[in-house]
């Protein structure tokens, strides 16, 4: 059981939600460019709603895994900003939290 076992656990449940997610994203995007053209131009807002929600999915599963390979390098938990120790309760609200609180860009007061 290494140090990090129990934000290893979650991160892996996170990500397997958001890939999920992309997943049935990009069946909808694909689904919409199967209309025909007279729909496209009420699609396409639709689209591009789809995009953002897609793009932000896939900036979480970018984060997820820059966590994984801090944990294999033996980075995790350690301030990319200061360098200092991120605190336990941080990680446990955000497992994937690159920085500490007072160097976090994070929603304030959230851990
Ligand atoms: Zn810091």
């Amino acid at each position: 059981m290494t140090k990090h076992e129990a934000a290893r656990a979650l991160l892996e449940k996170q990500l397997a939600r958001l890939l999920e997610r992309v997943g049935k994203l990009d069946a909808d995007l694909r689904r919409t460019h199967d209309r025909d053209w007279q729909e496209q131009a009420i699609e396409l807002e639709n689209d591009e709603v789809l995009k953002g929600l897609d793009e932000m999915t896939l900036a979480e599963v970018r984060r997820i895994r820059a966590a994984f390979g801090r944990m294999a390098n033996g980075t995790y938990g350690v301030c990319s900003t200061c360098g200092r120790e991120i605190s336990e309760a941080r990680l446990a609200a955000i497992p994937s939290a690159l920085t500490c609180v007072t160097c976090s860009t994070d929603t304030p007061g959230n851990a």
